[in-house]
């Protein structure tokens, strides 16, 4: 097994620590980033965004291909698909199937993933109705008829994507209005093919080989009804991807990392930045100012301990 030394390791390659890796390199410490999977983190799955300050519209993997070669014109080394068995955050080392890294500090980016919905029928039927990637799995429901569960933007903007291929997209909240942002409210309401679904959850994910319907509960009348519907995407929120980790530092009562404004986190030379800490916006724009902080602050530590 190859040992690899580094002034900060970063873990996690999307925009939060992409960023972080540009100022910590450009801040003259050894950068090496490491990701499970390929670099770009979730916005390198949907289709575009429309809030990146000074892009306008853009592709999400278009951006992060640009996030990731402004990474590499300052020379971090990078190392994507990192199959990870141990983080030891006290001691600064971490182990993959290939390589055991050892750093002077570590900045954690390992953002979020949704959230499930944990009712009988969802695992079996993944990959085979049940989906959490609109754009990724949209197209497979062209003019069939599908369910999206959830009140807030990622839920109502995914719902209106699927539009584009379904023939009827059923939006399910458990309340009786949304709490996506007005402009992306008053959107939804008037597209034709999306129906709300208010005051219900799901009980159940129903099927044969595939999905074919859902078992709902009125939240108000407490009375079940079943939907026919041909795929069903859960955007009922997200948890913190600390698995590897958990438990080494002080996290809120859901998992995700309390830092402070500097993305310091309990643990003496660890930083968290991006949707994996507790953080009132969970944004492109916030993961890579989170990024920026975290990383000019860890040269700090880095520069104050004589580390570097
Ligand atoms: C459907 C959807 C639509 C969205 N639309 C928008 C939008 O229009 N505009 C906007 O600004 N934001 C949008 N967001 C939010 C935005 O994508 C996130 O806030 C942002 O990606 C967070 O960046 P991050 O770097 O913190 O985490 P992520 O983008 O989640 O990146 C985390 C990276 O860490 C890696 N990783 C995970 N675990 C480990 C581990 N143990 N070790 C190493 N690497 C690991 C992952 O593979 C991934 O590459 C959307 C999110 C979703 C789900």
């Amino acid at each position: 097994m190859e040992k690899l030394n580094f002034d900060t390791i970063i873990l996690g390659g999307g925009p939060a620590g992409l960023s972080a890796a540009i100022y910590s390199s450009r801040g003259a410490a050894s950068t090496a980033i490491v990701d499970i999977n390929m670099f770009g983190g979730q916005p390198s799955n949907y289709l575009e965004l429309e809030n990146y300050p000074g892009a306008k519209l853009i592709g999400g993997f278009d951006l992060m291909e640009k996030f990731e070669q402004h990474a590499d014109m300052f020379g971090v080394k990078k190392f994507p698909m990192q199959e990870i068995e141990t983080i030891d955050l006290k001691n600064k080392i971490i182990l993959t199937k290939e390589y055991e890294f050892f750093a002077k500090a570590i900045i954690i980016a390992t953002g979020a993933q949704p959230k499930k919905l944990g009712v009988k029928g969802e695992k079996e039927f993944l990959g085979r109705g049940v989906s959490y990637c609109a754009v990724c799995d949209g197209a497979f429901y062209k003019d069939k008829i599908v369910a999206v569960v959830g009140g807030g933007n990622a839920a109502v903007e995914e719902a209106m994507y699927l539009t584009k291929f379904a023939d009827r997209v059923y939006l399910i909240h458990r309340r009786d209005e949304l709490r996506a942002d007005k402009i992306v409210q008053e959107r939804a309401f008037k597209n034709k093919k999306l129906e709300f679904i208010w005051n219900s959850t799901v009980k159940e994910i129903q099927g044969e080989n595939l999905v074919n319907s859902i078992i709902l509960e009125n939240t108000k009348t407490g009375n079940f009804s079943n939907l026919k519907i041909d795929g069903i995407f859960p955007y009922i929120g997200i948890v913190p991807n600390i698995e590897k980790f958990s438990g080494q530092l002080e996290q809120d009562a859901y998992g995700f990392i309390i830092t402070d404004e500097t993305m310091k986190t309990s643990v003496d030379g660890v930083f968290a930045v991006g949707d994996v800490r507790k953080t009132p916006l969970r944004q492109v724009i916030t993961a890579a100012s989170d990024g920026a902080v975290g990383a000019v602050h860890a040269v700090k530590y880095l520069e104050e301990k004589v580390l570097i």
